[in-house]
């Protein structure tokens, strides 16, 4: 059967990635996590002592873009891949807060979108895949078979990332993640590069109300209309 590209775009913790996650599975695609690609890079500054503030020393960013190598692996443990920094598994560090108040900070860097839109793509290169992000169906594949567009209240989005943060045992409270979701969408909608938009052929999906079940069955559904097209 004909393989696609699903481009996934939205807000952030939208629950883009478990319906991602989940499509990929049942139909045997393989799912790409652009946005763990950019927390990476946000880790390695952060490591590098490369941030002053929100500030980013950009001269040494640009030197050492070529010497940052992002990978991913199967977890057999969760069944699904964990990001590597240069061969060290860091999924777990990316996840973090400090991460995540940072990164729409280096995803705002031309230079840094260049490298990593440039990967993307060639991840997308054979097709049979699922990507989510910001700027896929716009930016990385224009061309996607199939674009999605998710949304749901800041409020709602925030409630369900601070249950992840406490499952994982970070200390988290519902204020500072809420903050941190308004900005990051702030900061992603308003930036000169690969701005977060809905494409104009994307499906919108509001999953304020719907039970991840639910979402994954509609997602299901736009992809088999998709093949029957
Ligand atoms: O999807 P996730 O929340 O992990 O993405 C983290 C951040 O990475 C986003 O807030 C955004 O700043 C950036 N990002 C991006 N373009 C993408 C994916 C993520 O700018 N395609």
């Amino acid at each position: 059967m004909k393989k696609i590209i699903i481009a996934i775009d939205g807000h952030s913790s939208c629950g883009k990635s478990t319906m991602a996650k989940d499509l990929a599975r049942k139909i045997g695609y393989t799912y790409i996590d652009s946005g763990a690609m950019y927390r990476v890079i946000t880790l390695y500054c952060i490591e590098n002592n490369l941030f002053s503030g929100n500030e980013l020393n950009l001269d040494v960013l640009r030197k050492e873009i070529g010497n940052i190598r992002i990978t991913f692996r199967k977890n057999d443990a969760t069944g699904h891949s964990d990001a590597f920094l240069n061969d060290r598994n860091v999924e777990a560090q990316i996840r973090s807060m400090a991460v995540a108040e940072k990164v729409s900070f280096t995803a705002a860097v031309d230079f840094v979108r260049e490298a990593l839109v440039g990967q993307q793509q060639a991840m997308g290169r054979e097709k049979g895949i699922v990507m989510d992000g910001r700027d896929i169906g716009t930016v990385v594949f224009p061309g996607a078979e199939l674009k999605i567009f998710v949304t749901a209240s800041p409020e709602i989005r925030a409630q369900r990332r601070l249950d992840e943060l406490i499952a994982k045992g970070e200390k988290a409270n519902f204020d500072d993640v809420l903050r941190n979701i308004e900005k990051r969408d702030y900061i992603d909608s308003t930036r000169k590069d690969g701005p977060l938009r809905k494409a104009d052929d994307a499906l919108l999906l509001d999953n304020s109300t719907m039970t991840v079940d639910e979402q994954n069955q509609w997602l299901n559904q736009r992809f088999r209309e998709k093949l029957k097209n």
